[in-house]
């Protein structure tokens, strides 16, 4: 058991560092296979993998184990067969997390794709999701005659996939000859194209057209793919006009997801949208109040404020928090006390992960209007490409106070006179259009995220 739950504690810590998709790459299948006098040796299925963990996240790897029980000294990767039974999955976009490992006698049910393990009973409400959470409520009580579709959109790790599945769990408890249906965006998205591919568009269609609540979570996902937002098209506008209902999540609001068809974005805007927020001190007190109870973990409450106070980002992280705290009390046997819970958390506290670069702020600007970097920065004047890099000039010096000719070089054939240019321009256009304030508020999130 001790093995299986520390490394759980690692991958916890892993994943609030590095992407979903790194995460499902190279820690898909790992485990460890023993520990012996100090040593342990970490599972891997394949050569590729154990490469890349030995050269990459050998480091944190290693610090990692040994904050948790300082008797590891050193770690060695071997070929084999997962030591740790992961539920595994195919896809990245559907890898439990490690915080759904603590409850793996939940499988996900194979004809819905919902996971039983998100209820509204374990959903803490607060004033920061007051509203998605009662729109949900009553979707679930009365599918397709309240709020179609429900929207409901916001930051990473705020509980737009639990809201979501918690409705598809309470539809299937109360109603059960409804048919839910919940799947990722990127998943529906792989369909149209395996079903294109295999001309079996007709049957990927008839297939959602029966579904009595179907449940499509990070819906920007659909971005630029007009194919596929043509198919999705359709089968909304089928099931919207039978009254079935539809629910969508989002990381934004309708109107700041680019190239998003207009017939889309005015259907999404057409339901009810509610918004999910970060929640304040309390609530995340509150939250870990309710998790701790859930898993039978005993940790003060100077303890729980210390958290409260120090893992602020979302409550993906504070769940990552109570992770590692609940791997070192079944390691030794007790709780932590605050002193151990400070060096427990270190990594996660520190602010040092979270600043901007110019680059970061690029990388991300260019990611938000799906273009490529290259062309952010290059000289063309395209309409698509001159609104964003004046943006990006504009967080350049807002975020990171770059000075003028710095934020010119940035932008090949620019100079300091563009750059004053650009700033004063887009200082004017947030006063008059809020639409673009929230595009930026996403941006710098997403630039002191990763
Ligand atoms: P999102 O889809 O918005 O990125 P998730 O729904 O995956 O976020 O939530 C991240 C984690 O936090 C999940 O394990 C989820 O169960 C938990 N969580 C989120 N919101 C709440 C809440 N209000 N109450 C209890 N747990 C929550
Ligand atoms: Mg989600």
């Amino acid at each position: 058991m001790i093995k299986e739950e520390l490394w759980q504690a690692v991958l916890a810590q892993v994943q609030l560092n590095i992407s979903p998709a790194n995460f499902a790459t190279w820690f898909k299948n790992t485990g460890i296979a023993q520990i012996k006098e100090g040593q342990v040796e970490v599972s891997v299925p394949n050569s590729f993998t154990k490469e890349w963990l030995g050269k990459k996240y050998d480091k944190s790897i290693f610090k990692i184990l040994h904050s948790l029980d300082d008797q590891i000294r050193e770690v060695s990767y071997i070929i084999d067969r997962p030591a740790v039974k992961i539920i595994r999955k195919k896809r990245a976009e559907e890898w439990v997390s490690p915080a759904q490992l603590e409850f793996a006698e939940f499988k996900t049910d194979k004809e819905t794709s919902l996971n039983p393990r998100y209820t509204f009973e374990n959903f803490v409400v607060g004033s920061f999701n007051e509203l998605p959470h009662a729109a949900a409520l009553a979707v679930s009580r009365k599918p397709g005659m309240l709020y179609n579709p429900l929207f409901i959109y916001g930051g990473v790790g705020l509980g737009k996939t639990h809201l979501l599945q918690a409705i598809g769990n309470e539809v299937m408890k109360n109603l059960a000859d409804k048919k839910v249906k919940y799947a990722p965006a990127e998943k529906f998205t792989s369909g149209v194209i395996f079903s294109i591919r295999n001309q079996k568009m007709d049957s990927f269609k008839a297939q959602y057209n029966q579904i009595d609540v179907l449940i499509i979570d990070d819906v920007q996902f659909l971005a630029g793919k007009e194919k596929t937002q043509e198919e999705f098209f359709h089968i909304f506008n089928t099931l919207y006009e039978k009254n079935k209902q539809i629910i969508i999540s989002s990381d934004r609001s309708p109107k700041a997801i680019p190239a998003l068809a207009e017939r889309l974005r005015s259907r999404f805007e057409g339901g009810m949208l509610a918004d999910v927020s970060s929640p304040d001190f309390e609530t995340r007190v509150a939250i870990l109040k309710s998790k701790t109870n859930e898993r039978q973990l005993l940790l003060p409450d100077d303890v729980l404020e210390y958290i409260a106070s120090n893992v602020q980002k979302n409550i993906r992280e504070l769940e990552g928090a109570l992770n590692r705290l609940a791997a070192y009390q079944k390691l030794q046997g007790r709780a932590p006390d605050i002193e151990t819970v400070k060096l427990l958390l270190k990594s996660m506290t520190l602010p040092s992960s979270r600043v901007a670069t110019p680059n970061k702020v690029i990388k991300e600007v260019a990611s938000f209007y799906d273009l490529k970097e290259r062309e952010l920065i290059n000289a063309s004047r395209r309409k698509e490409i001159v609104h964003p890099r004046q943006i990006a000039m504009f967080l350049l010096r807002q975020e990171l106070k770059c000075s003028f000719p710095f934020i010119g070089r940035k932008f090949k054939g620019k100079d300091h006179t563009t750059a004053i240019y650009a700033i004063s321009k887009i200082t004017k256009e947030i006063q008059q259009n809020s639409k673009l304030g929230e595009e930026l508020e996403i941006i710098k999130q997403k630039v002191y995220e990763s």
